[in-house]
């Protein structure tokens, strides 16, 4: 997915509106909104921050707690730090419940829940199978007695959480709980309020393909995104413009190798523990990036039908599917908003 099109210019036309309002009580001079913008990376992607606000200092304040909020996130929430609170959990796996806070335990129950919505789609359990493609790095097909190992393993509905103690458990040695799937969008969820509590009167956080908006750009109506296509690198299929939501983008183009002709992503089916075959990419647009980011890896693995039949059963969530051969399907509450790009 593209990152926002965001303009840098300070906008003189909502500042007219704004003087034109405040002219009937009290005329006041006030300096045009500005937009401060910066690029980092952090979760393994480019991090793209962009902050509207009344002027430069708050603008770039924003910008920093953003990317602070999204630097504490990623300590907590990675497993590949073996001092954050999920590898704990993970590593005592089949032994004992491990307590963890308030925030990481809210998230596994969201992260739950999604799976219970998209019938085990989103499965943060996948982690072991997950490592034994590892697609990016290793590039090599585990073998069907390898996945048939792992199977237990993989189990989401045996993930024991307890709210009152406040500990997650995994009954099985070798279980692993694997946020991947989810935790951009909620980085972006998570940035975004600090950076409304630090003033901003809009903006953007974009984890690459996971994107959380607030407030308008000046002189528009909201922020532009641009939907990637999923077989032509750089073509966009649309755009959007967005306010006050979210848009998340799984894809089989993001990381894969291909191997006899086949492509190998990292988005697996967890019936078949194999890459999921009936979508090239899932676009979800919702208001939270969490519920965004862990309903297009879901859909992604139920497919067009399954997955647009329950996009149209929730409120508040929107989606664009592109089927395995190139079709696309675009939710009700989507037809008028999309545009050319
Ligand atoms: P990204 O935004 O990083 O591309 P996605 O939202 O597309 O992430 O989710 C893909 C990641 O989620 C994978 O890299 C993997 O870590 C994890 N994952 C893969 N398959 C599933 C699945 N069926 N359910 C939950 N997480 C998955
Ligand atoms: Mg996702």
């Amino acid at each position: 997915m593209n990152l926002p099109q965001i303009s840098a210019i300070p906008i003189t036309m909502l500042c007219l509106a704004m003087t034109l309002v405040a002219g009937c009580v009290k005329i006041q001079a006030t300096s045009p909104p500005v937009v401060s913008k910066r690029i980092q990376m952090h979760m393994g992607t480019l991090v793209t921050v962009t902050a509207v606000a009344s002027n430069k200092n708050v603008g770039d304040g924003a910008v920093q707690a953003a990317f602070h909020e999204i630097k504490r996130l990623e300590q907590l929430l990675s497993t590949w730090r073996s001092d954050s609170e999920l590898s704990q959990v993970n590593a005592e796996a089949g032994r004992r419940p491990v307590q963890v806070s308030r925030e990481t335990l809210q998230l596994i129950i969201r992260a739950l829940d999604i799976a219970e919505l998209t019938h085990g789609g989103f499965n943060i359990a996948l982690g072991p199978a997950i490592d034994a493609w590892s697609v990016t790095e290793r590039q090599r097909i585990p073998d069907k007695e390898e996945l048939g190992g792992l199977k237990p393993l993989v189990d989401w509905t045996s993930i024991q959480v307890n709210g009152e103690q406040r500990t997650i458990y995994l009954p099985h040695k070798g279980m692993r709980i694997d946020v991947g799937g989810i935790g951009k969008g909620y980085a972006a969820d998570r940035a975004v309020e600090k950076m409304k509590q630090a003033g901003a009167m809009g903006g953007v956080v974009a984890l690459s393909g996971d994107i959380k908006t607030f407030g308008v750009l000046p002189e528009r109506r909201g922020f532009p995104v641009g939907i990637r296509h999923p077989r032509q690198e750089g073509a966009l299929i649309a755009m959007i413009d967005l306010t006050d939501e979210a848009i998340s983008t799984a894809g089989d183009y993001e990381r894969f190798f291909d191997r006899d002709g086949i492509r190998y992503h990292h988005i697996l089916d967890p019936q078949t523990l194999w890459p999921a075959r009936t979508c090239q990419s899932v676009t979800v647009i919702a208001k939270e990036g969490t519920v965004a980011d862990g309903l297009d890896t879901g859909i992604f693995v139920l497919g067009p039908e399954q997955g647009m039949a329950l996009v149209e059963r929730l409120p508040d969530v929107e989606a664009i599917i592109i089927d395995d051969k190139g079709k696309m399907t675009v939710s009700s509450g989507l037809r008028d908003r999309l545009r050319a790009p």
